[in-house]
């Protein structure tokens, strides 16, 4: 039995499940998470999706009726973690990225899934869909929709094709492959308007946050020959900018469109240390990078979080490591 026919078994077996993926979700977690609470509950399963996080503005417009998506909240849902038959975790592959939420549902009796296309798994799960080679997790969930011979519809394909869209940055990254154009000329056949999407996901900023633009871009700064180019966001260019974390979402790619550029990266200042997000052009595969201060990610987008309170200092860690790989 393959892994998506484990997975469609187990959830034929189970009535309570809930899903979630990693803190501050992004387009995939969220698109992927929809699609799949949507298919569980045309089938009658009783489903709730609980995220560590909220839900950031520009993927909003995926549950308009703002009724699907929980924000956890260990008093009310330490329970249903516990009581529930099947956990489905999306997008992650070390438990520690659902935040507070690792505890209960390692605690948790549930059958544990994991469905995700990330490098160094954890290996917490009891079944696990994990491959590398695809886009996005939403296209392991359209990957088990087509196992499942369900019938594609709007309200699903919409989440998949924002899924798709956002983790391959708008089909340019790798592992963009055929198949991924096969899937989404599939999506669009059910009605997605690109534009309009394109739209909700990428043009609803606010001008404070071109204003926060300004000042991460102002920060740049390039290292190591020019192979390496970075820009700072602290917490006051947030608060003087009436900004938040959200904000920040793809900043870290203006250092890619510099000529010679190598690695990218963007600090942002956390209350409890930095957050790093790190991107590659080719060579240098960043997830490695990001494993030093227990991040990950893929060969050519990471993160991690660091805490410290040296702001200066960790930065220059991040620096000193990458610059390894130029020496
Ligand atoms: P971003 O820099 O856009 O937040 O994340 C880029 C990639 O790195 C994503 O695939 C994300 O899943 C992964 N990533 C970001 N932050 C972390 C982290 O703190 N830990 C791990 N394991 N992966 C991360
Ligand atoms: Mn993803």
């Amino acid at each position: 039995m393959n892994d998506i026919s484990s997975i469609l078994k187990i959830i034929n077996e189970k009535k309570k499940i809930i899903i979630t993926a990693h803190v501050n979700p992004d387009g995939d977690a969220i698109g992927s998470e929809l699609a799949l609470a949507r298919y569980l509950k045309s089938i009658k399963k009783n489903v709730r999706i609980i995220n560590f996080s909220p839900t950031a503005q520009f993927l909003q417009f995926l549950t308009p009726k703002n009724d699907e998506l929980e924000l956890y909240d260990s008093d009310l849902h330490q329970q249903a973690i516990a009581e529930a038959n099947l956990i489905i975790i999306l997008d992650l592959n070390q438990l520690s990225r659902t935040g507070s939420m690792e505890d209960p549902i390692r605690l948790s009796s549930a059958i544990k899934v994991c469905i995700d296309h990330h490098e160094f798994p954890e290996n917490f799960a009891d079944i696990e869909l994990i491959d590398t080679s695809k886009s996005s997790t939403g296209e392991l969930i359209y990957d088990l929709l087509v196992e499942a011979n369900y019938k594609l519809d709007y309200s699903i394909a919409l989440p998949l094709y924002v899924a798709i869209l956002t983790d391959t940055g708008s089909f340019k990254y790798d592992r963009t492959t055929p198949k991924v154009h096969r899937i989404v000329a599939d999506l669009l056949e059910t009605g997605i308007d690109t534009k309009t999407v394109s739209r909700e996901v990428y043009d609803q900023g606010t001008a404070n946050r071109i204003q926060l633009l300004g000042r991460a871009l102002s920060s740049l700064t390039l290292t190591c020959e020019g192979k390496v180019s970075y820009m700072i966001v602290r917490k006051s260019d947030l608060f003087e900018t009436g900004t938040n974390e959200e904000d920040v979402e793809g900043f870290v790619n203006y250092n890619l469109t510099i000529r010679g550029v190598e690695v990218g990266l963007f600090f942002f200042e956390l209350e409890d240390g930095l957050k790093v997000s790190f991107r590659s052009v080719e060579k240098v595969p960043v997830n490695l990078l990001a494993k030093k201060f227990n991040g990950g990610g893929h060969f050519h987008a990471a993160g991690a979080r660091i805490s410290g309170n040296d702001f200066e200092l960790l930065i220059q860690n991040v620096l000193n490591e990458t610059e390894k790989y130029f020496a």
